[in-house]
C-alpha cells in the first residue's frame, strides 16, 4: 500500500517541532550565525520539550521514534535554522553505532548518558580520509588486554561539547575495510584533547572541530561490536543518517521559497511586483517541484530503512537531490531579493551560506554518485 498521508501522531510531532522551530529558533539564529556561537539555551530547551535524542529506543529511555519521524523533525528545525539542526542531531548520528553494534550494558550505560543530558559526537573523518574512509590512519593497537589508540580527526560536530566520542579506527591496518573498529571514548581520559571551534561558512551555530588521541587506553568493553565491524556500523549509520539530512536540506529549501516568494508579492520594478515578471515566477515554481520532490525522496529513504529494507541507492539519491536542491533554491531565493539578498540584513545569504554543506557533510553530493552509479552496476 502506498499512503503519503502523515499519521495523527507524526502531524502533532511536526506540528511540535515547527512550534519550537518558529518560537526558539528564528528568533536567535541569525545572533548565533553571527557569534559562531553554540546555541546552549535552545538545546536546552530543546532537551526539556524532547526534541533530541529521538532515536533512541525506549527500552533505554528514548522516543523511540522511527527515522521517518527524526525527519519530519529535522525538517522543521532546519527551516529555522540548520546550523543549531545540525547540533541538534548529533546525538542521533552519534548513537546510531551503539544501537546498531553495541551490546545490551553498552546500550544501557551510553544511551542512558544521552538521555541524562550528555553529548556525544561522531568521529570518522580525519585531515587525510573524508570521503576515503577505508584509508583511516587513526589505530587502536592490542597491547596486552587492552587497546592502545592514537590518530585524529577532524571536522567533528559538537566536539568541543561533547561528553563522549564514538571513533572509528583500524585495529587491523592492512586488513582494508574489515580491519576497522568502533570504539567509544570518554572526553575525560588521558590523552584525550580536541581544538577550538573552526570558523565556517555556513552553518555557523554548529560546533564543528577536531579531536586528537594520543595514547588512550582503552578496555575491550569500549569496543562496539567485534574486531572488525567498524565499516559494517558506519555503512548501517549512513542508510539512517542520509535520509535525515536531506529532509534537513529540504527545510532550509523551504524556508528560502517562503521568504522570496514574499519578497517577490511586495517588490515592485517597472510599476509591477516582481512577482508578475514570469522569470521570476518560474524561480519559484522550479524550487517548489523540487522541494516536493526532495521531501519525497527522502520520505521513501527513511521508510524503507524503517522497514527493514535495503536503502543504499534510495538514501544516496535523496541525499544528492536534496544538498543540490537546496543549494539550487537558496541562491535562487537571494536572485529574487536582488542586491538585498546579498547583504546580512536579509535573512537569505545564510540559508544559501547554510546549504553549502549540505553538498559536503554525510557523504559529498559527487561520493553519492558513485554510490548510485555503483548499485546500476550490480543489476
Ligand atoms: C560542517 C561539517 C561538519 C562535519 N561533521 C562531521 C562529523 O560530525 N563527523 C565526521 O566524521 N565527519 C564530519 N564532517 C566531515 C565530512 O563528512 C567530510 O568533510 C566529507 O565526507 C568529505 O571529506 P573531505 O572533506 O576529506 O573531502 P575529500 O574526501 O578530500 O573530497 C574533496 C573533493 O573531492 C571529491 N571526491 C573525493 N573522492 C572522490 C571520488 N572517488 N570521486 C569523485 N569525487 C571525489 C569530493 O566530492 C570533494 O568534492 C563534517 C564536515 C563539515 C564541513
Amino acid at each position: 500500500m502506498i499512503a503519503f498521508q502523515l499519521t495523527e501522531d507524526q502531524k502533532m510531532l511536526q506540528e511540535l517541532a515547527h512550534e519550537f522551530s518558529a518560537n526558539e529558533i528564528v528568533p536567535v539564529a541569525a545572533q548565533y550565525d553571527r557569534e559562531n556561537a553554540f546555541a546552549w539555551p535552545v538545546f536546552k530547551k530543546a532537551q526539556e520539550v524532547g526534541l533530541i535524542n529521538l532515536n533512541i529506543p525506549e527500552a533505554y529511555g528514548g522516543p523511540g521514534l522511527s527515522t521517518l519521524d527524526e525527519g519530519i523533525v529535522n525538517e522543521e528545525l532546519a527551516w529555522g535554522c540548520s546550523g543549531i539542526a545540525t547540533a541538534l542531531g548529533v546525538n542521533a548520528l552519534a548513537s546510531w553505532p551503539i544501537i546498531l553494534g553495541g551490546s545490551e550494558e553498552q546500550k544501557r550505560e551510553w544511551l542512558g548518558r544521552l538521555i541524562d543530558g550528555q553529548f556525544a559526537s561522531y568521529c570518522v573523518t580525519e585531515p587525510a580520509a573524508g570521503s576515503d574512509v577505508v584509508h583511516i590512519r587513526t589505530q587502536a593497537r592490542k597491547v596486552g588486554d587492552h587497546y592502545v589508540l592514537n590518530g585524529s580527526k577532524t571536522f567533528i560536530s559538537n566536539a568541543t561539547v561533547a561528553n563522549f566520542f564514538v571513533v572509528f579506527a583500524k585495529t587491523d591496518p592492512d586488513a582494508g575495510h574489515r580491519g576497522m573498529s568502533a570504539f567509544i571514548v570518554e572526553r575525560t581520559q588521558p590523552g584525550v584533547s580536541t581544538s577550538s571551534h573552526f570558523d565556517k561558512l555556513g552553518q555557523r551555530a554548529s560546533d564543528t572541530a577536531e579531536v586528537f588521541f594520543e595514547d588512550v587506553e582503552l578496555l575491550p568493553s569500549r569496543r562496539l561490536g567485534r574486531d572488525g565491524d567498524g565499516f559494517g556500523i558506519a555503512m548501517g549509520v549512513f542508510d539512517r543518517s542520509r535520509p535525515t539530512v536531506a529532509i534537513s536540506a529540504v527545510g532550509v529549501a523551504r524556508r528560502a521559497l517562503e521568504l522570496a516568494l514574499q519578497y517577490s508579492k511586495e517588490r515592485e520594478t517597472f510599476g509591477h511586483p516582481i512577482l508578475s515578471y514570469q522569470a521570476i515566477g518560474h524561480m519559484l515554481a522550479n524550487a517548489a517541484m523540487d522541494i516536493h520532490a526532495g521531501r519525497l525522496l527522502a520520505w521513501h529513504a527513511a521508510w524503507l530503512v524503517d522497514n527493514g529494507m535495503r536503502n543504499t541507492s534510495e538514501a544516496a539519491y535523496a541525499k544528492a537531490f536534496a544538498a543540490d536542491m537546496c543549494m539550487r533554491v537558496t541562491t535562487d531565493a537571494v536572485q529574487v531579493f536582488g542586491g538585498y539578498g546579498y547583504m546580512k540584513e536579509y535573512p537569505v545569504e545564510k540559508l544559501m551560506r547554510d546549504a553549502k554543506v549540505f553538498q559536503i557533510y554525510e557523504g559529498t553530493s559527487q561520493i553519492q554518485r558513485n554510490i548510485i552509479v555503483r548499485e546500476l552496476a550490480r543489476h
